[in-house]
């Protein structure tokens, strides 16, 4: 069975990209990361294995997967630079840690959005997706 980092290369490939060594790279770090890193976080991991890397390089690739629909993309503040990577593209919801800033996934039972509350104030808005945030403290960060 092929691994999540593999089909999203092909899924890249297929959008057009060429696979160079560090835009493989970039998606081998990401594909399995389901902390939302930043595109700055990447970098600085990457950066070890890869000097001449700039970080131009990995927030392109990682908003060029976006742009294909493989990738999620948070913005859970004001700065541009906190964007989150999200490489779970599932329908799913988040909880966000105001302490810590941890990011965790919530998965959802049904891919439909509950569209009741808002045909009663939007009218003639159809509702593609839902996308929830909930905010608070994690374990780790209540207890202390
Ligand atoms: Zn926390
Ligand atoms: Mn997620």
């Amino acid at each position: 069975m092929k691994n999540r980092a593999d089909s999203m290369l092909a899924d890249l490939k297929r959008a057009g990209l060429k696979l160079t060594p560090q835009r493989i790279a970039i998606v081998r770090e990401i594909a399995d990361d389901l902390t939302h890193p930043t595109a700055q976080a990447l970098f600085e991991r990457l950066r070890t294995t890869f000097p001449t890397m700039s970080f131009a390089t990995v927030y392109n690739t990682l908003d060029a997967l976006a742009g294909c629909g493989l990738m999620g993309k948070l913005a859970l503040g004001p700065d541009s630079r906190a964007v989150r990577f999200d490489p779970n593209t599932e329908v799913h919801h988040h909880a966000v840690c105001d302490g810590c800033g941890s990011v965790v996934d919530i998965p959802v039972e049904t891919d439909e959005p509950a569209v009741l509350p808002l045909a009663a104030t939007l009218k003639g808005f159809r509702v593609l997706r839902e996308e929830r945030t909930y905010r608070g403290l994690c374990d780790r960060c209540s207890r202390s």
